[in-house]
């Protein structure tokens, strides 16, 4: 049976309120934490699983479900302090999570600065800025699409992208549950699509929506927005409405 302990930290960047999940998923041999926030988030990530009384210490893996910078840039103090955690990302997100491509996010914000309106441009800037100064983890190895997790086969990766390509969600059968990452956010008691304006690719978003629709769900946890666990499947239904006809 996997326990699926989700870990919420509340903190302020950039004067912003921001409100992250990460999740553990226990089992009786690996403590498995999926994504892990920004650098500076190691001792509210530390905090947060010592008041569920998990030492940090006996995370044995950590998933990343994708390389934005609120999921991983915290990968690199995390392993700094904890260096026997082991790392796992989707087969294809290796390069990007080891920093030897560039950050499609980078990517996307430098293509799109030109164009931006001047009073934007400072924020872009810092944000490139920050993906530049990220320090790094190489991963430990790959997960395929719709196969088990090596250290914890009671847990299915599925591919989830349009948010980004090689995003990846968690599935546990055996009790209805989604770990979304950013495949959906909730807002104000709903699903909906993770900031689309940040969406790679809408179409393949959508499509993995519906795919999400098809699982059986008591229990979907986003890394934005939190849980739910009643009118899931309405929920979905009207997003998948709104977004027919892309
Ligand atoms: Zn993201």
């Amino acid at each position: 049976m996997v326990q699926v302990i989700p870990i919420p930290i509340s903190f302020t960047l950039d004067q912003q309120e921001h409100q992250l999940y990460p999740v553990v998923l226990q089992t009786a041999s690996a403590r498995v934490m999926v994504d892990c926030g920004y650098e500076s988030n190691l001792p509210l990530l530390e905090a947060a699983l010592l008041e569920r009384e998990i030492a940090p210490a006996d995370i044995t893996h950590i998933i990343i479900t994708h390389h934005d910078i609120d999921h991983m840039g915290g990968l690199w103090a995390w392993k700094n302090q904890y260096p026997q955690v082991r790392v796992y990302t989707a087969l294809e997100e290796i390069p990007y999570v080891s920093g030897t491509r560039k950050s499609l996010r980078q990517a996307q914000a430098e293509a799109g600065y030109e164009q931006l309106p001047e009073a934007y441009k400072p924020w872009a800037q810092e944000f490139i800025r920050r993906h530049q100064a990220l320090r790094t983890v190489v991963p430990d190895g790959g997960l395929q699409y719709d196969e088990v997790l090596p250290f914890m086969p009671e847990v299915q990766v599925i591919a989830t992208p349009g948010h980004m390509p090689y995003h990846i969600s968690l599935y546990i059968p055996n009790s209805a549950t989604l770990i979304a990452a950013d495949a959906l956010v909730i807002e104000d008691g709903q699903f909906n699509i993770a900031n689309p304006a940040f969406v790679l690719d809408l179409k393949a978003a959508v499509q993995s929506i519906a795919g999400i629709r098809s699982l059986t769900l008591e229990r979907v946890i986003c890394y934005h927005g939190g849980e739910m666990h009643t009118g899931i499947y309405q929920s979905l239904d009207r997003l998948l409405d709104q977004y027919k006809t892309v």
